[in-house]
């Protein structure tokens, strides 16, 4: 296997390098932008997107009919290892340049392609996830959301939670239940709803961090256009699975160790361990070398889901992978940092003695949802053990 990058592909990284350089804020670079609110964050990563889309970095492999740069998922790598590289965030609608984006590519027709794919690369509409309901979380296939038909509208019936950004969205990608008389897999469809729609109660849920960032999201006789349906009426499980897989994929890539792992390096640094600088004791220094050896395999197990891409498939079960060994590491990384602070590490933000604004200690509360979110760990463990490993399937 050939690890190396084309020519082509390296002046392209030097494009890209040149471009940050010029263009990040200093804050963002910084991490600083970790210390606002959810809301002034969310405008700050707006204004960033704004900036991305602008110099034509946001969709970079999306073809260009649809808005995106008409690249390949090679230039789409070496740009997000970049954006890690120069501790960028990577801009906002992430549910729909990640998720519903390439479902759409796969599903939807050339109308919704053309009516709904460039205003998500530019953000003009923001998307979130209607899938988690309070009875259908890791068994989504149980979701209770109704769709009736009416006339050349569907109207829906129901609740979802954990949405996340839902109080920003413009639209959301809604799973709902057409037939309930069909096994669960099978009666199920794929709706785009105007989140603007008469009907929608939208309850944000505070995190243990203290902050809002997802939502309850009531649905109460939403009329909803059959030309927002994905896909066929009751098939709607096949279009979720697509957006599932390319969910694990996305998730595993917000954590970006390009990142991560040199502002733990420096705070090893500055921090003491028995009178001396952490980084000088040989368990801490082990532990760091340890974090930075699975930081690379997971950059070569990426590279080998980047060939099954290149090849045309969608991402396959090894993105379960990925999603596990990223979220987990994140949070070990994050717990080690506690370790270091020691009794710093309890003190929040705002305190005049806090290290690095007590970021450490919110991503630790944070990292924890990440094993969570687009789908737990241990189901992710089954499919690989199911898909992979070909092991009978679990009860
Ligand atoms: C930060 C965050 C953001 C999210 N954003 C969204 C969003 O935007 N849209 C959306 O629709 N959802 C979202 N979710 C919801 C997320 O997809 C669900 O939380 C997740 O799928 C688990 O479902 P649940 O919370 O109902 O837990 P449950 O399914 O009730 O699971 C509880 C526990 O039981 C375990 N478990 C359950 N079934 C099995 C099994 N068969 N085998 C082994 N263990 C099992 C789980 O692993 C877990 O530990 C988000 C979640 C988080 C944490």
């Amino acid at each position: 296997m050939d690890f190396r990058y084309s020519p082509e592909e390296e002046r392209f990284r030097q494009e890209v390098r040149a471009w940050l350089a010029a263009n990040l804020p200093a804050d963002l670079r910084e991490g600083r932008d970790e210390d606002l609110s959810p809301d002034e964050r969310w405008e700050r990563h707006k204004a960033w997107h704004k900036k991305l889309y602008e110099g034509g970095w946001v969709g970079i492999w999306w073809p260009k009919e649809y808005g995106g740069r008409g690249a390949s998922l090679i230039e789409q790598a070496i740009f997000n290892e970049e954006l890690g590289r120069a501790g960028a965030p990577p801009g906002v609608n992430l549910n729909g340049i990640t998720l519903l984006g390439p479902t759409l590519m796969h599903w939807g027709t050339e109308e919704q392609k053309k009516r709904f794919l460039p205003k998500i690369l530019s953000a003009e509409e923001i998307w979130c996830q209607g899938y988690s309901e309070p009875g259908a979380g890791s068994d989504l296939a149980s979701l209770q959301t109704r769709a009736i038909e009416d006339g050349d509208s569907f109207i829906v019936n129901g609740q979802k939670v954990w949405t996340s950004q839902a109080q920003y969205a413009d639209w959301c990608f809604l799973l709902v239940r057409t037939d309930p008389d069909a096994p669960k897999h099978r009666g199920i469809s794929y709706l785009l709803v105007d989140m603007h729609s008469p009907g929608i109660t939208v309850r944000p849920l505070v995190q243990i961090t203290g902050d809002a960032e997802f939502n309850e999201v009531f649905f109460e006789e939403v009329r909803v256009p059959k030309k927002n349906l994905v896909g066929e009426k009751n098939q709607g499980w096949m279009v979720a699975l697509t957006t599932l897989m390319y969910e694990r994929v996305a998730t595993s890539t917000y954590f970006r160790f390009e990142k991560i792992l040199p502002q733990l390096f420096d705070l090893a640094r500055r921090v003491e361990r028995n009178g001396r600088p952490a980084i000088e004791d040989t368990a801490v220094r082990q532990q760091l070398a340890q974090f930075a050896i699975e930081a690379e395999a997971i950059k070569y197990n990426d590279l080998r889901r980047l060939t099954r891409q290149l090849k045309g498939q969608p991402p396959g079960p090894e993105g379960s992978f990925s999603k596990i060994t990223t979220t987990e590491l994140n949070l070990r990384i994050a717990a080690f940092a506690m370790e270091l602070l020691g009794p710093y590490a309890v003190l929040e933000k705002g305190s005049p003695f806090a290290i690095d604004h007590a970021r450490w200690s919110r991503r630790m509360l944070g990292a924890r949802a990440g094993t969570i979110a687009a789908g737990t760990n241990e189901i992710q463990r089954s499919i690989i053990g199911e898909r992979v490993l070909g092991l009978p399937k679990g009860r």
